[in-house]
Formats: structure tokens, sequence, C-alpha cells
């Protein structure tokens, strides 16, 4: 039995555990799905979620309950980790706004808000690398990635900026992959590690 940890200081967190028991269920893995709000849990996971959420409110929360280090070790660690949306702004090397004290689990920087007020909120038929088909991403508020670090591989893009990345065992989305039934997201981050 794999156990998955969602951070959820803040943030959607049923959403994103549907999706992980579905795609563990597709991939023949049996998986119990923890909610996180204080350190201690992180390390004994096998596979970890950060979500979208106010990336200020996540990395205050995160650095309040002591939790920050002990993701920057998770990730390290090499085991799966997905981010996505603020989660991805978290995990970056730079959100270029001091409010967010990012972690350096991937080497990108991002622009938060990147898409747009007229484009709060929108959905995409993305081409993803390492999908057969489109997948149905749901962008709120979204942030772009900007610099992309030698070690990044690019995953996805839109209106020609990056929108999700695979560092080794680290993959990041812009969007929001729990907000329609496709799992295939968190599949490719949790049960396909090259
Ligand atoms: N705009 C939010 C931020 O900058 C992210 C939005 C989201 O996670 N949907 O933190």
């Amino acid at each position: 039995m794999l156990r998955a940890g969602v951070i959820a200081v803040q943030g959607d967190v049923a959403e994103h555990a549907a999706a992980i028991r579905r795609a563990a269920e597709r991939h023949g893995e049996s998986v119990s799905v923890e909610e996180i709000r204080t350190a201690g849990t992180v390390p004994d996971c096998d596979l970890l979620l950060m979500p979208g959420g106010e990336s200020t409110t996540i990395s205050r929360l995160l650095a309040e309950e002591g939790i920050d280090e002990e993701v920057r070790e998770f990730a390290a660690s090499g085991k799966p980790m997905l981010v996505t949306c603020a989660g991805l702004i978290v995990a970056s090397r730079d959100a270029k706004d001091d409010r967010v004290a990012t972690l350096s689990v991937l080497d990108v920087t991002v622009d938060r808000n990147a898409f747009g007020r007229q484009k709060d909120s929108f959905e995409a038929a993305l081409d993803v690398r390492g999908l057969d088909d489109p997948f149905p991403a749901v962008f709120i508020r979204a942030p772009a990635i900007g610099e992309v670090g030698d070690g990044v591989e690019v995953l996805a893009e839109f209106d020609g900026r990056p929108v999700a990345v695979r560092q080794d065992n680290v993959v990041g989305t812009a969007f929001h992959p729990e907000l329609t039934d496709d799992s295939r997201i968190h599949g490719l981050a949790f049960f396909e590690s090259d």
C-alpha cells in the first residue's frame, strides 16, 4: 500500500485525493491518501502533492508549520512529487514576489497570474508529452513558467509559454489537473516515473 500525502494547509485537497485514487486504480496500485497540515508526515509518504490555492498563503503556512524543509527533503529524496498552480509557484526557484518563499525544488522561474485578466479562468486542450491525447487543462489565475533550467523538461506549452514541466521526480503544472475526471497527469507524475 502506497502512502500519498496531499499538502492541505490551503487549496483543493479532496479533488486531488480523488484523482490520486483514480490514477492508482488505473495503474493497479493501492494507495492511502493523507491530508497534511502539520510537520512529521511528509517524510513517511511515498508520493507527495502540493496543490493550487494562494501561493503567498501556502508558503507562509508551510514555513509556520515547519513543513517547508520536509518538502525540500522529500523532493531531494527522489520520490515522486506533483505540484500544481500555486504549488508550482511555491516549488519554483523564483516567483518574483517577496511574499512567496520559494522552495527551489524545480529549477524554473514563474510569473504569477500571467495569462491576463480576461483569461482569469479558461480551459484548453493541451498536448502533453507522455500522454497520447490532449489533456483538458483548467487554468485559474494561472502562472506561466519563465526561465527553465538545464535539467528541466518542458512537457506542455500554452500561448508559447511552458505550463507543464518535469525535473527528475518532480512534475509541475500551471493548470489544475484535478478539476476534470481525467487523472492522467496524476498517473504520469506518480505511477509512470522515468
Ligand atoms: N494566482 C494564484 C497565486 O498566485 C494561483 C492560483 C491557483 O492556484 N489557481 O498564488
